[in-house]
């Protein structure tokens, strides 16, 4: 009985798991997930890579590296890690640029953004438990260039801008103008956009040297709703 009830306590979603395996699952995810499919940007790759996942998704287990969306508490979820990878791609960083989130959740885009960047990321979450607990678990992971605020991101954060990129990681039922003001000439956003009841589609929004904006929309996507007074 006892020997019996351990096995299946070891087997469960939360059983500790030694760094090997971790790495090792995290290595399959890459190459099933993202190189396999169209994710070629080698710093992403890399980020993807070196971000320990499972540690921002607590009881997943194994569960923390598959091909899907998971919950995080308060009604919000984690992105697929291919989605992660992809919106990352799509804002075409280097090292250096200064990057704004909307849509903490977890931190671990955050975390991603800020290994391909290799410096400061801000990052707003509308909702405070689970920003304190991104911020907290991001300082323990040594994440010390994502600096983690409490509010609406729909109106960016001002006295931070201008960014090389934004992303947001919300479904907005259109691109918030206070966003777009806050965009670098030559800087790339990356937001999923659709009507409550439509279909989303994520979009990029380039801002050009001479300060015009093209848009250009992309995949099919299912993100939660952007909140906040602003965005209605
Ligand atoms: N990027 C997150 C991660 O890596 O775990 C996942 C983001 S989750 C799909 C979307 C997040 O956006 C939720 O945590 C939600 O509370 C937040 N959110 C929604 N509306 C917001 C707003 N107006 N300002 C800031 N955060 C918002």
């Amino acid at each position: 009985m006892i020997p019996l009830l351990a096995f299946v306590l070891a087997c469960g979603a939360g059983a500790a798991r030694a760094a090997e395996d971790w790495d090792k699952l995290r290595e399959q995810m890459v190459q099933r997930q993202l190189a396999a499919r169209d994710i070629t940007d080698a710093a992403v790759l890399r980020a993807m890579r070196t971000v320990p996942r499972h540690l921002f998704v607590p009881g997943a287990g194994s569960e923390a590296y598959g091909d899907f969306p998971l919950p995080i508490g308060h009604g919000q979820t984690i992105s697929q890690p291919y989605i992660v990878a992809y919106m990352t791609q799509a804002l075409r960083l280097k090292q250096g640029d200064k990057t704004l989130e909307v849509g903490t959740g977890s931190g671990y885009q955050a975390a991603v953004l800020a290994e391909v960047t290799r410096t400061n990321v801000y990052t707003i979450e509308i909702v405070e438990p689970l920003a304190v607990s991104a911020a907290k678990r991001l300082k323990q992971l040594g994440y010390d260039k994502v600096v983690v605020k409490v509010g609406d991101g729909y109106l960016g954060w001002p006295d931070q801008a201008p960014f090389d990129a934004i992303i947001v990681t919300a479904g907005a039922e259109h691109v918030p103008p206070p966003l777009v003001k806050q965009l670098k000439p030559g800087a790339r956003m990356i937001i999923p956009v659709g009507g409550q009841w439509a279909v989303q589609y994520l979009t990029i929004i380039e801002k050009l040297a001479d300060g015009t904006v093209r848009t250009m929309r992309d995949i099919p996507v299912r993100f939660v709703p952007l909140t906040g007074k602003q965005g209605k």
